[in-house]
């Protein structure tokens, strides 16, 4: 059975994409089968796979609106090692063309119901927004990870998301959790950002994941060449780091 999990955080700039897809290729090195689902309009991490969105003959618009299923929309990657349900600018338009419709929140969860014995993960990366798309995301979800910069407002920044995963929690979706805040970005000579960090840790405990992603320069390089970080540069900190998260992910999984 996947384990289906949202990146998620309502600003932008955070880290969600490059969290989605160095996980999804971090994952898929440690064998797992993995599907990256893009549900951002603006398709940073289809490009990010090595998947051109204006070249993709359905995408996950299609799935939403029921015209596709994941399988058929759904392509592999074969330099990333996952398959890429893809988003392109199209997506933006579901927003509206979802709210006529009937269970509009559930049709992704319903979607991936079909190909949950294909995949051991499922990761979804989701618009800087708490819009219908990302809620698509969270009501699929068993889990959702918050990647975040040890910042000074960073504690005050995640009020809105907590109370939105507790609501869909409460109304929509009684699997869906915080799996966990994982720190990004991440600079230990900035002792502002140590400081957040300590605080973090003792606010959330074990909701904070132990692996802790540097600011490393191959991370953000890595997607004009169409790669996550992870495939691009396998020796770079930061790409050892998605790794070692991705192995930390398999065994909190297991303890789930
Ligand atoms: P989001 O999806 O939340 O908008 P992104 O993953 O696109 O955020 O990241 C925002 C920017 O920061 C991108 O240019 C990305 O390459 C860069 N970036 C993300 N993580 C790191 C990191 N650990 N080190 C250096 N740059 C990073
Ligand atoms: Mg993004």
């Amino acid at each position: 059975m996947a384990k289906i999990f949202c990146v998620a955080n309502q600003k932008g700039g955070v880290g969600k994409t490059t969290t989605t897809v160095n996980l999804a290729a971090g994952l898929a090195k440690v064998g797992q089968r993995v599907l990256m689902v893009d549900l951002d309009p603006q398709g940073n991490a289809t490009m990010g796979s090595g998947v051109d969105k204006r070249q993709m003959a359905l995408s996950v618009y299609d799935v939403l609106l029921e015209s596709a299923s994941v399988a058929e929309a759904a392509v592999f990657s074969e330099k990333c090692g996952y398959h890429v349900l893809g988003a392109n600018r199209e997506l933006a338009g579901a927003e509206v063309e979802l709210v006529e419709v009937e269970r509009r929140e559930k049709r992704l969860k319903t979607a991936l119901a079909e190909v949950d014995a294909a995949y051991d993960f499922v990761l979804i990366d989701c618009p800087p927004s708490l819009s219908m798309l990302t809620l698509n995301g969270l009501c699929a979800a068993h889990g959702v990870i918050v990647p975040m910069q040890c910042e000074y407002f960073a504690l005050e920044g995640l009020t809105d998301l907590v109370n939105t995963i507790k609501q869909v929690h409460a109304n929509l979706n009684k699997d869906l959790a915080i799996i966990g805040l994982l720190r990004v970005m991440f600079d230990p000579r900035i002792t502002l950002q140590q400081q957040v960090s300590d605080q973090l840790k003792s606010h959330f405990g074990d909701k904070v994941f132990d692996t802790v992603i540097p600011r490393n320069v191959r991370l953000a390089e890595a997607p004009s060449y169409g790669l996550p970080g992870v495939v691009f540069d396998p020796s770079a900190r930061g790409s050892q780091a998605f790794v070692a998260f991705a192995q930390e992910m398999v065994a909190r999984i297991v303890k789930l």
